[in-house]
């Protein structure tokens, strides 16, 4: 049966494929392709890991005291019976002979289409064997685990192995943690839809720098589709079509094949340098979450990497944070890639949505983490861990030996926070100084995201030689709605009137006193906004490398002056969002 599921847009195009069902607390579990050679060894596998927990249950069973309370005994008769039963391991054959699915990968997948069943039966007791079924599951994954090759990837890994005949997948989950999404980066997986989720979450803009459809804040996609499902992604809309009639298929693969021309022509901007009609020469700088990913900015034109969210760089540890060798290869990888660009390190931004762990937004929720976007994030973070930042400012330090660095704080609120980081940077010199290790100019800057910081400005400006404005928590803090929540998404407006004012003066009072600046968050990277930021006076633009040439179509097409003379106007109009769409389009070009 057809149906639809909404959600909200997240990544742009139509993917098209089949269902992925990933339970978020087996999100981690590798998943790759297996050759056609490699079949039979793969299930061989399996059953070994079968077999293995068979063994344990056994002799647990055995173990048990004469006076173990007999629950404990017909608990363990389930599990084998559960195990042993030819729904799991056997039914998962299939994966993977017709899917060419890992072990691991099968299996949970197996686990998703019985989970399914047992939430639809009728008899309590039997609904909640569901609990003892992912047990077992859990049980055979270890043992699966720990017969792994050295060689093979591990348990996180999330491995691309192209053959020929495989059906685009397209992963289904609850929730995904940003520590996992950053995981699929190199993944089998050409889509993605969640049910938590809202357009600048983390897990939402690290798919967004996938640039493959996604769709998150779904609410209930991974309860309603099945492992298997034929599904298309409306990035573009928002939908999810589930089952689609031929009709409907068709129709999409025909917008697929448009938007992929689309792409193709737009991608033939990527050495034209961007400047408007009335010759300003704009920035158009990349975002990234790791080193690897200055390859796709450089592919799209960037003239910089206007953010580094090195965060990402301490996720997936298991609790151990990168040591500061670990962390200037990395910058210095980055460094080197760009080739004398500016590269903008941010100092690591954890906390809120953003868990060194991989907690995903629903399990932070579980936890009763009081307000975590109000916490102990970000800057307030490094300074409480004063080694740890020195080890992360060193690293910076070092890497701009190579090349063009600038150091940028997160979620800055006070003018102490700025002097207590200088006094920190003024220690760091001291001992590269005394240890004879080579370092550049860097220019420090601050990120304008808290509503404080932006009335505060020409105080902070005085301290700083640039900022750069993250509107994705300007606009969280400004109209206290939390990003990562979908109850309060369509309240998450970049036109309030709040919004504009604050990015307005922000603009003009760095422009007056000549001071850098850009803006990185989500709005930069949105070509319906683009007008409205050059005629506030915007000349730098920080986001995903993919949004590069549809951002620069637009400044190729703009007048900045006459853009600025629409402004006063939007700021004043109480409907900012249709003024701003009147005003800009009359004044643009075509
Ligand atoms: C922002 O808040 O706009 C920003 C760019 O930072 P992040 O999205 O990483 O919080
Ligand atoms: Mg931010």
């Amino acid at each position: 049966m057809s149906f639809q599921v909404f959600g909200i847009s997240v990544s742009r195009g139509v993917a098209i494929g089949r269902a992925v069902l990933v339970a978020s607390s087996r999100v981690d579990v590798a998943h790759y392709f297996v050759s056609p050679t490699e079949v039979e060894t793969e299930y061989n596998r399996l059953l070994q890991a079968r077999d293995a927990v068979s063994q344990e249950l056994q002799s647990l069973k055995a173990d048990l005291p004469p006076d173990a309370p007999h629950e404990l005994d017909a608990l363990l008769d389930v599990h084998l019976l559960l195990l042993n039963d030819e729904a799991l391991v056997d039914a998962a054959r299939q994966w993977i002979q017709e899917r060419h699915y890992n072990a691991e990968w099968a299996l949970s997948a197996q686990l998703e289409v019985l989970a399914r069943q047992f939430d639809e039966m009728e008899d309590d007791y039997l609904r909640e064997r569901k609990a003892d079924l992912e047990q077992v599951v859990e049980r055979v994954l270890s043992a699966l685990a720990h017969a792994q090759d050295k060689g093979a990837p591990g348990a996180a890994a999330v491995v691309a192995r192209d053959f020929a005949g495989e059906d685009p997948l397209l992963l289904v989950a609850a929730d995904i943690a940003p520590a996992d999404m950053i995981q699929f980066k190199r993944s089998v997986f050409q889509g993605f839809i969640t049910d938590i989720g809202g357009k600048t979450s983390h897990t939402a803009i690290v798919a967004r720098s996938m640039d493959i459809p996604a769709v998150v804040g779904t609410r209930e996609a991974s309860r309603l589709i099945r492992q298997d499902d034929w599904v298309i992604i409306d990035g573009d809309a928002g939908t999810v079509i589930v089952n689609p009639s031929p009709i409907v298929l068709e129709e999409y693969r025909f917008r697929q094949r448009q938007s992929e021309l689309e792409r193709a022509r737009l991608a033939r901007l990527r050495h034209t340098p961007a400047i408007t009609l009335d010759g300003q020469r704009i920035e158009l700088h990349a975002n990234i979450e790791l080193p690897g990913d200055t390859a796709a900015a450089l592919d799209s034109g960037a003239t910089g990497v206007g953010l580094f969210r090195s965060e990402f760089l301490f996720m997936n540890r298991n609790g151990e944070l990168p040591s500061e060798d670990e962390q200037f290869a990395a910058y210095r990888a980055a460094v080197e890639a760009m080739r004398g660009m500016p590269v903008t390190i941010r100092t690591v931004d954890v906390g809120a949505d953003k868990p060194l762990d991989r907690m995903s937004v629903n399990e932070l929720r579980h936890e009763h983490v009081l307000n975590p976007s109000m916490g102990l994030r970000a800057i307030r973070w490094s300074l409480a861990e004063p080694s740890m930042f020195r080890q992360q400012l060193r690293a910076i330090y070092r890497a701009s030996a190579f090349g063009h660095v600038k150091l940028l704080l997160p979620m800055v609120a006070h003018l102490s926070e700025i002097k207590q980081v200088q006094e920190a940077i003024r220690r760091v010199k001291q001992q590269l100084d005394d240890a004879g290790q080579p370092y550049g100019l860097v220019e420090l800057g601050v990120m304008v995201e808290v509503p404080a910081a932006a009335l505060m400005l020409p105080m902070l400006l005085r301290h700083v030689d640039f900022i750069s404005i993250g509107t994705n928590d300007l606009i969280q803090y400004t109209l206290a709605i939390d990003r990562a929540d979908e109850a309060v998404a369509h309240l998450y407006d970049p036109w309030h009137p709040a919004v504009l004012h604050l990015l307005a003066s922000s603009i003009s009072q760095a422009r007056a006193a000549g001071k850098g600046v850009s803006v990185c968050g989500e709005m930069a990277g949105d070509a319906l906004f683009t007008d409205l930021l050059l005629g506030m006076g915007l000349n730098c633009f920080s986001m995903h490398p993919s949004q590069i040439p549809s951002v620069k179509q637009r400044v190729l097409r703009a007048d900045t002056q006459r853009l600025a003379a629409a402004i006063p106007r939007i700021l004043e109009s109480e409907e900012p969002g249709r003024t701003a769409l009147d005003a800009l389009a009359s004044q643009r070009l075509h």
